[in-house]
């Protein structure tokens, strides 16, 4: 009723009217009076102010082609320098082991496709685990297709993977192993530095992948204490752009180069640099890796205020474990489907994503790997914070969910 007022004067005010559906009024309405609660931060952060103005600078003042060499140029390139050197800095490596690419995706596919390029016929088996993003997964079914022996590391019982489960699975005939260090739809984490160190130890020249995409910046860790040789890391993850990632390639790690054409990123990545969403990835970098163990702190908190404010709604269960990256939070509302709540919550202003954001319209076969039932899968949620979030949206979370599992029922029950 109101939605179809607003629509009606917003037509009559634009003359033949920019807004062609009351359901477009509808949005106006819910955006006037519910103010966004964001916690979805897993599938992509609010650009930090820090990252904006470098991303603004880098299309104005700085507008020019890094491979350019003239003035204009060299600004840009200037630019590049010191997003390299802060991510190079963040990850504890030289600044010729940082890659730009486009976002994690290409990393993954880079890393895992091209490491393993040359060395599969000497070298056919590779490891992973059933629990990583698709952008890993999808890597390893194109390689058993090439004639890979892929060994794919699932969960135990208790939805556990150990560091010993991950090292018997190589042996000396392992060309990669790819393992994430943080789950991005439980915020499990692996024990993929003790598992690579073990490996390392054993098979030195096993090429080592982490997609450390959900753990960057969140967990204090560097490229030496993962015993990475290769890692994937993503910008618009860490309060920076999209479009841009990293790929650390250690020194000496024999991979080739996955784009080719113009040279860039000394020869190893081809295109012209997206300048400013690597500027500003650089910028989120320089404000965040101060604050890793204090932001790990607050958000603790956060968490453990999540858990308390939920158990006291009938029925809802917790899918993370207590041990989780307290970043991300997969909960459970048996006998109400994710994306009715999803689309409740959304309604009031509240952002929270069912699963993966990026299995969208897919079923996750991620939760079941962890040993949560289907029927709570169907029922799931992920929250996941940064930490501009507090306490009070926690509350508001909480009593709309209360609210959602009162009318739910009565509609259901019509
Ligand atoms: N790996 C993980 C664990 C992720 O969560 C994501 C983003 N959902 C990616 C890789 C892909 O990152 P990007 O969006 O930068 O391609």
């Amino acid at each position: 009723m109101a939605g179809a007022y607003v629509y009606k004067f917003l037509t009559a005010k634009s003359g033949k009217g920019t807004l062609d559906t009351p359901s477009l009024a509808l949005n106006i309405i819910r955006k006037k009076f519910y103010s966004l609660i964001y916690f979805d931060n897993a599938a992509t952060t609010k650009p930090c102010d820090e990252a904006v103005k470098a991303a603004a600078n880098a299309l104005t003042a700085a507008f020019g082609n890094p491979s350019s060499r003239h003035r204009v140029g060299m600004d840009a390139e200037i630019l590049l320098r010191q997003a390299r050197d802060r991510l190079a800095m963040s990850l504890g490596c030289a600044e010729d082991e940082i890659f730009f690419t486009s976002g994690a995706t290409e990393s993954n596919n880079t890393a895992i496709l091209s490491a393993c390029e040359n060395k599969i016929k000497r070298l056919p088996r590779v490891v992973t685990t059933t629990v990583e993003h698709p952008s890993v997964k999808a890597c390893f079914d194109k390689l058993e297709k090439l004639g890979a022996e892929v060994v794919r590391v699932a969960p135990d019982e208790n939805g556990d993977i150990t560091d010993k489960m991950i090292f018997d699975a190589v042996n000396d005939r392992t060309c990669l192993v790819s393992c994430m260090l943080v789950n991005n739809e439980t915020g499990y984490v692996l024990p993929t530095a003790k598992a690579f160190a073990m490996i390392k130890r054993k098979y030195p020249d096993c090429i080592t992948h982490c997609d450390a995409v959900q753990g960057f910046m969140k967990l204090p860790f560097k490229a030496k204490t993962l015993f990475a040789d290769l890692i994937s890391v993503s910008g618009h993850k860490i309060h920076g752009a999209k479009g841009v990632g990293v790929l650390f390639i250690k020194k000496g790690t024999k991979i080739a180069p996955f784009m080719l054409g113009g040279g860039q990123e000394k020869g190893f990545r081809s295109g012209t640099e997206n300048l400013p969403a690597i500027a500003a990835m650089g910028e989120a970098v320089k404000l965040l890796t101060p604050t890793i163990d204090s932001r790990l702190q607050y958000v603790t908190e956060l968490r453990e205020y999540l858990v308390e404010k939920l158990s006291e709604i009938d029925g809802i269960e917790i899918n993370s474990k207590p041990s989780a990256l307290p970043y991300v939070t997969s909960i459970a509302m048996p006998n109400f489907k994710s994306e009715t709540l999803l689309n409740y919550l959304s309604d009031r202003g509240i952002c929270v994503s069912s699963g993966s954001a990026c299995s969208k319209g897919k079923k996750s076969t991620v939760l079941q790997e962890f040993r949560i039932s289907a029927e709570k899968t169907d029922s799931t949620l992920r929250v996941s914070f940064c930490a501009e979030n507090t306490k009070a949206e926690i509350d508001e979370l909480c009593k709309t969910l209360k609210r959602a599992s009162g009318e739910l029922c009565t509609i259901k029950r019509k």
